[in-house]
């Protein structure tokens, strides 16, 4: 994902114009990396290691990030596409982005214990989709097409379910009846490009419904707030984060969008071309939630080096969101507590 200098224009964003310095500096966009449901995941798998031993196995990329899976590959984790590749009796974790009903299914027929580590503001979306399919609602969701998320969210409820992939797509949905139609959507989304869709939906739709309570989590709205404020101000702006993290990818559009005149994706500091840096005077540095900071320090490393070295962070929201772990491993980790506390 990238846009060059000459892509787009040099205008200043709508608003305050921005304050580019002449200096060479680091604007450090906070929130940024880990969100709570992918901690949660990752020391699910840690603690699994720990509790049953090597092999874990983890349907799909724990988190769409190449460093975090090669790690716990190292550990013991096993990463497979498919239920089925699993053999029977061993454990599988679902990963952070949630399964159909169908994966459990298929789990459970396959003999395999499983521990869930969808994130809960996913269960929150599957649960959702459940309450209005229950209540003969055609439900749009707002996704990607072929996303995880996306698959097991429609997985829930598949004859109510129909995928709306951004306003262009808007044209071809067909519903039963107009008057009875909700929309719900991915939770890694762009919050600008969502609503543009939500806008597009209510006019074709003028009595469509809108979910409870945002769909859109918390991490991915914290991220895309920080990193508008940080990219007003940069020349370059950096996302730490995989091709495949849909909020990585946002985050260079939400930070293109609003005002920075390049914009790269990177896994690591090793991606950095230097000829981006030709001209530029500050740097926006952020991560998507799938990745881990020390990915962040390696990047910040680099421009040191290379004279980038006055550095300011930029946070415009604090974040202070946890989630407790999947409860198949509380449960173990409790029995074992108190095994020990016994003996
Ligand atoms: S990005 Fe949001 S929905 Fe996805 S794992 Fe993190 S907190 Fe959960």
């Amino acid at each position: 994902m990238t846009a060059t200098p000459a892509s787009r224009p040099a205008a200043a964003p709508a608003g305050d114009a921005p304050r580019r310095s002449s200096g060479r500096r680091v604007l450090l966009a906070a929130p940024r990396g880990y969100c709570a449901g992918v901690d949660r995941a990752v020391i699910a798998v840690e603690k699994a290691l720990e509790q049953y031993g090597a092999p874990i196995y983890v349907r799909h990329e724990i988190v769409h990030n190449k460093y975090v899976v090669q790690t716990l590959e190292k550990k013991g984790a096993i990463f497979v596409e498919e239920t089925h590749e699993v053999p029977k009796g061993e454990i599988v974790i679902f990963s952070a982005h949630g399964v159909s009903p169908e994966v459990h299914r298929e789990a459970e027929r396959g003999g395999l214990a499983t521990i869930d580590a969808t994130c809960p503001l996913v269960t929150k979306v599957h649960k959702e989709a459940v309450r209005f399919a229950a209540d003969d609602y055609d439900i749009l969701l707002i996704g990607h097409e072929g996303h995880e998320e996306v698959i097991g969210t429609s997985g829930e409820a598949p004859d109510h379910i129909t995928l709306v992939d951004g306003p262009e797509d808007v044209e071809n949905v067909e519903v039963r009846d107009p008057d009875k139609v909700v929309w719900l959507s991915q939770t890694t989304l762009s919050v600008d490009e969502t609503m543009e869709t939500v806008d597009a939906l209510q006019s074709r739709y003028p009595n469509l419904l809108s979910p409870p309570s945002d769909d859109i989590c918390y991490a991915t709205q914290n991220r895309q707030t920080a990193i508008k404020q940080v990219a007003a101000e940069s020349d370059l702006v950096l996302i730490v984060g995989s091709k495949n993290s849909s909020n990585s990818v946002r985050l260079v559009e939400t930070a293109i969008q609003q005002g920075a005149r390049a914009g790269h994706l990177i896994d690591d500091a090793s991606e950095i071309d230097e000829a981006w840096l030709e001209g530029v005077g500050t740097v926006g540095l952020s991560s998507g939630a799938s990745v881990p900071d020390v990915l962040i320090d390696g990047v910040l490393e680099w421009l040191k080096e290379r004279g980038w070295d006055d550095l300011e962070v930029v946070q415009p929201v604090d974040e202070h969101v946890q989630f407790s772990l999947p409860k198949e491993l509380r449960r173990d980790l409790r029995t074992e507590a108190a095994q020990k506390a016994a003996s």
